[in-house]
Formats: C-alpha cells, sequence, structure tokens
C-alpha cells in the first residue's frame, strides 16, 4: 500500500517502530545495505508525511550482539561486548538518519548511551516535542544498559513516549505456533493475549519487553516488514500480522 488516502484514515497517531538491525543488512550477511535502508527510510517517510508520529528504536544485530559476541572467547567481558552491541545500534541509526534527511524527512537521533558529538542524549521531553514538531525520532543505544536487548527498549520508550502500539517488525508473518522458517505446519495467530504469550514462550519479543508492555497495556503488532508497505499498513490498522493485547 502506498495510497495516502489510505493513511490519512491511521489508526494510530503515534507509534513505536522496532526495526531489528538485519533490517538495514545484506539479506543475513554482516553490515549496512544502504539500498535496505532507503527502502526502510521510503516506507517510513510517507508515515511521518501522513502526519503520524512515528519514533523508531533500532536494534544491531546485522553488525554485533553482545551475547553473541561474548560467547565466542573469553577475551571480551559480557558487559563490554553488550556495550559494543549498543554501538552497533548507533551505527544503524545513523544510517537510517541520514537515508531519511537524504530523501527530505526532518529527523532527530537520540541515543541512550552517551555519544554527544553524534547524537542528542534521550530525553523523553525533548523526544515528545520533536514527534510534536512532525519529526522522526530515531532512538540509538537500547536502554544505555548491558544485558539486555532493543526490544527492552522498544517497550521502555514506547510506554515513555505514550504511543499507541509498538510495531515490532520481523521477517516472518506474525506469530506462529512454532517457527514459520522451520515446521511448515507452524500456524498464525491474528490475536494473542500477553498471558498466553508468556505462558506458551511464544516468540514475539523478549519476556522482560511483553511484561511491560502487558503492565503498561500498550498493545505490540508483530508484522513482516519485508512486504512492500507493510510499514504503512500497520499504521493504517489493516489487520496484518498478529496483534498482542490485553
Ligand atoms: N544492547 C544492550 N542493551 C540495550 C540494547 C542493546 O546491551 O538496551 C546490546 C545487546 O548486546 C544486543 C545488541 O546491543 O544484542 C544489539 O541489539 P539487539 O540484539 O536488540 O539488536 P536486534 O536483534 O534488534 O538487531
Amino acid at each position: 500500500m502506498s495510497d495516502p488516502a489510505e493513511l490519512s484514515k491511521a489508526k494510530y497517531s503515534r507509534v513505536l517502530l522496532k526495526m531489528s538491525g538485519e533490517a538495514f543488512g545484506h539479506g543475513g550477511q554482516s553490515g549496512i545495505s544502504i539500498d535496505e535502508t532507503l527502502r526502510i527510510a521510503r516506507q517510513i517517510k510517507r508515515v511521518a508525511e501522513s502526519g503520524v508520529q512515528i519514533a523508531v528504536v533500532v536494534g544491531g544485530g546485522n553488525i554485533l550482539r553482545g551475547a553473541q559476541f561474548s560467547a565466542k572467547g573469553e577475551v571480551i567481558n559480557e558487559s563490554t561486548a553488550h556495550y559494543m552491541g549498543m554501538l552497533a545500534t548507533l551505527m544503524n541509526g545513523l544510517a537510517l538518519q541520514e537515508s531519511l534527511e537524504s530523501i527530505g524527512v526532518q529527523t532527530r537521533l537520540q541515543t541512550a548511551l552517551r555519544v554527544d558529538s553524534v547524537a542528542e542524549f534521550f530525553i523523553r521531553r525533548r523526544a515528545l516535542r520533536h514527534l510534536e514538531k512532525g519529526r522522526v525520532v530515531i532512538l540509538g543505544g537500547g536502554t544505555g544498559n548491558p544485558h539486555v536487548t532493543t526490544d527492552t527498549a522498544a517497550a521502555l520508550r514506547g510506554i515513555e513516549l505514550e504511543v499507541d502500539v509498538l510495531l515490532k517488525a520481523t521477517r516472518v508473518d506474525g506469530v506462529y505456533s512454532d517457527d514459520p522458517e522451520k515446521n511448515p505446519h507452524a500456524v498464525r495467530y491474528d490475536r494473542l493475549t500477553y498471558d498466553r504469550t508468556i505462558k506458551e514462550k511464544l516468540r514475539v519479543m523478549d519476556l522482560s519487553a511483553i511484561e511491560m508492555c502487558e503492565k503498561n497495556k500498550l498493545p505490540i503488532l508483530v508484522f513482516n516488514y519485508k512486504k512492500e508497505g507493510n510499514i504503512e499498513r500497520a499504521v493504517a490498522g489493516h489487520t496484518i500480522g498478529t496483534l498482542v493485547s490485553e
């Protein structure tokens, strides 16, 4: 969907989009693909131009994940590896920022980890002000703390910024009873409660992120970002993916 009329009737007025690092990569390989980043940027642009306020939490898995990296040997302390992962999210954040600005979208990159020369520090009220002014707010550096992931950052910032929905972009069509990439008989759920998601250990987000969303009644829409136009469809409230709510 790229029909702006659809987005003008968007269901949500402020959203938080969680993009995993792999969305900025070259299909499973390490590094950043500018083509892929621009593809995402063009969709975000259409959302922002429709008047929907959008904040984007970026992951870093295309460059480095702390837990995997530190597991490779005993040289790198695990906490350090997580800080490296947080820095990786900032690289993706800068790539997304430049891609958006290159197509005429106003952005601000905020970071939870102090890197003063490249991004402003995350300050909730400032982020809200940027959103109100129609700027796309990119959130890098995760939570700023090691041993968690950007899923937790997405839940946390979604709650702080009082968004209507957390849009969790994945490469599958939603939440399945089993891994759909391995089990062809896995079934997709249209809707799930937080409770069931937690009890059945369904692969939505980290447990701490789901629990935080449950406590604060923040719905999560898990959808496939690989299908062109799906970010806009998710914002417009189309019945795609899996909605996790009360
Ligand atoms: N990370 C962290 N604290 C945070 C967010 C991220 O320590 O609040 C580190 C962690 O090591 C993580 C890495 O940064 O593996 C990259 O983030 P993530 O794995 O969430 O990226 P994604 O899987 O979404 O690409």
